[in-house]
């Protein structure tokens, strides 16, 4: 994690006068008095602003010193906020490191501090140009959510308060995420909704290598205890493959579905070899998405990295109890999860 601590100057005073009246951009204007302001900074307490009159206009505004604002708290204070979220301290925490250095900030400034930040990454990674994105759901506070990671830094690049069960809302989602970011191809896991909303939108697909080998293991495991000993080679054979991920994989497992007896009747309960032919036809109808990444070096073969930042994200929603409306919690995890620069 690579954090910049840029924070910005603030000022007690300011030598520069304005350019533009704030209302008309009249460029002549006259001083008209000065005022004190108290500020919530680490630093200084203490500020003073220049009125300024627009002899176009006549109307006067304040003009602050850099690093101020028409709130209380500075520019400085408002950005060591969003660093502390994003260290993982809870809003209580923040409340406490900052009396500590004699400021009293909020909980609820510091929310609203977080969630400012939040906006912002949003607005810069708004178009930014991404090749391949992990997508997978997850629940959080009572939400389901939608992740989407960046493959190319594993940064999220976005959160959207979607149902993973909701397909046609994933379906919208992905597609609105393709055209902003000129998506080529995601990063799933295993489930049969992601092999329609590829091919509806064109996106090339891998699926997590580790969900497949996970499933064809159970598989393997819960079918060979009941198979007829003269078939337990094919799962041998089906294990070898999985692991030599041959180029002619989807054929070889075609070819061991054929040599299997399929004469499965209307309400006869499913024998082992029927379980074993379902495997098999998965198997060679899905291989071509198990294996996107041999062809394209920028496609991870598994979904880790969306898996790492979820877990971030499982982390840290843990100390936001309270402020539970979804957007505030999604802008917030987003702080804590992105880079800060
Ligand atoms: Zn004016």
């Amino acid at each position: 994690m690579t954090i910049v601590l840029q924070l910005p100057k603030v000022k007690r005073i300011e030598a520069e006068r304005p350019q533009k009246c704030k209302y008309c951009k009249g460029e002549l204007l006259q001083r008209w008095g000065q005022v004190r302001k108290q500020i919530k900074d680490t630093k200084i307490r203490q500020v003073k602003a220049y009125r300024y009159r627009c002899t176009r206009c006549r109307r006067t505004f304040r003009h602050y010193p850099a690093g101020v604002e028409r709130g209380m708290q500075s520019e400085r204070l408002k950005k060591l906020a969003v660093i502390c979220w994003s260290f993982g301290l809870s809003y209580r925490g923040m409340e406490g490191i900052f009396s500590a250095f004699g400021v009293n900030l909020s909980r609820m400034s510091g929310w609203r501090d977080v969630q400012v930040g939040g906006e912002a990454i949003r607005r810069r990674k708004a178009w930014q140009p991404t090749r391949v994105v992990g997508v997978d759901g997850a629940w959080l506070h009572g939400t389901g959510v939608m992740v989407a990671v960046d493959m190319g830094d594993g940064q999220p690049l976005a959160i959207g308060a979607i149902d993973e069960k909701d397909m046609s809302s994933v379906l919208r989602w992905l597609g609105e995420l393709k055209q902003q970011h000129g998506i080529g191809a995601i990063v799933t896991d295993d489930l049969a909704m992601y092999r329609g909303i590829t091919e509806r939108l064109g996106l090339g697909h891998q699926v997590c290598q580790f969900h497949v080998r996970r499933w064809v293991g159970r598989m393997c495991r819960e079918v060979s205890k009941k198979l007829p000993e003269e078939w337990l080679w094919m799962i041998e054979r089906i294990k070898q493959i999985m692991e030599e991920l041959p180029p002619d994989a989807s054929k070889q497992f075609l070819e061991l579905y054929k040599r299997l007896p399929g004469d499965l009747k209307l309400g006869q309960k499913r024998t082992a070899v029927d379980q074993l032919r379902r495997l098999l036809i998965r198997l060679s109808e899905s291989w071509d998405r198990y294996t996107t990444f041999f062809h394209d070096a920028g496609i991870p073969w598994t979904n880790n990295r969306t898996e790492q930042a979820i877990g971030k994200m499982k982390m840290r929603a843990k100390l936001t109890r309270g402020y539970k409306t979804p957007a505030g919690m999604l802008n917030g995890l987003l702080v804590s999860s992105v880079n800060l620069t």
